[in-house]
């Protein structure tokens, strides 16, 4: 048996728990390690599970068969008080001792190792206004991604509706997206020697929420009704078009906006045009004659 293996702790229980706590702390983990409470585990997960389920036994049995010379063996310090809670300590600070401790560099959610600091934004768009949420911690791969799925695809669905919103939309995704993609090389959350943690559950990914698709889809039918909506054909010189004068130039325009006169006549010259011609226009080989309204 490896040293660092301290059964009170792995159990969850303080130096000086009771058989009865110890019992009871062993069926509470116990069950929350269970594989019927992580139904959509993967088998990389369930084999972190079993790996915990049998630390977390063979720490129960220890304690089950020789509590007082685990503890000798654990907290040779106190082995005189074993078992005594002491005159005038609460049974709080009885049971005060930690489940697992807090390293630096543990999952400030689960107290896994393998964490880093990481954050998200979550916003929701109010057309005026706007609500912006921050998260900053430091989590394992497994709670970072739980939070940080959760942040992206509200933010995916909420976060667009207003201006300022949708602007700043565009950055807070980009930097929920680079801070997931960051986390996903993450190697998965691994309990301290001796010590039984449960990282949240991840999830489903980003893209694989239907409400994820809720904006894109919105966006796309926008653009794509934009798209099928024709464009006014551009002008070109006929007869019965219609002509104006723009900075010196005569250019074809339609006859549905205001214009200065209008084509009679197409010919080869503008002497050919009929006498009541104002003016003319010659393009590609052709002349036109344009009368003016007035
Ligand atoms: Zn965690």
């Amino acid at each position: 048996m490896s040293q660092i293996n301290n059964p009170f702790i792995a159990v969850g229980v303080g130096k000086d728990a009771t058989a009865e706590e110890i019992s009871a702390a062993w069926r509470t983990a116990a069950k929350r390690l269970h594989p019927d409470r992580h139904p959509n585990s993967n088998r990389e997960e369930l084999e972190r599970l079993t790996t915990q389920m049998s630390i977390l036994n063979a720490s129960y049995q220890l304690l089950r068969d020789d509590l007082e010379g685990m503890r000798r063996t654990f907290y040779p310090e106190n082995s005189v008080n074993a078992g005594a809670q002491r005159p005038g300590e609460s049974a709080a600070q009885f049971r005060a001792a930690p489940v697992h401790p807090s390293p630096e560099t543990a999952c400030q959610a689960c107290g896994s190792m393998n964490a880093i600091n990481v954050g998200f934004v979550g916003q929701v768009g109010m057309l005026i206004t706007r609500r912006v949420s921050n998260v900053e911690a430091r989590l394992c791969k497994f709670c970072a991604q739980s939070i940080g799925r959760r942040y992206q695809s509200l933010t995916l669905v909420q976060g667009w509706w207003g201006l300022i919103a949708f602007l700043s939309n565009i950055f807070y995704i980009l930097a929920n997206a680079l801070a997931l993609n960051k986390v996903r090389r993450l190697p998965n959350p691994v309990a301290p020697l001796g010590f039984v943690t449960s990282p949240s559950d991840p999830g489903r990914a980003v893209m694989k929420r239907p409400l994820s698709w809720v904006a894109p889809i919105l966006f796309a039918a926008v653009l794509a009704i934009g798209a099928s909506t024709d464009p006014a054909p551009p002008q070109t010189f006929s007869v019965g078009g219609c002509v104006s004068m723009d900075q010196g130039s005569v250019t074809p325009v339609s006859c549905s906006t205001p214009h200065l006169g209008f084509i009679t006549e197409a010919t080869s010259s503008y002497q050919a045009c009929p006498a009541t011609t104002d003016n003319a226009v010659r393009t590609l080989g052709v002349t036109y004659c344009i009368d003016f309204d007035q």
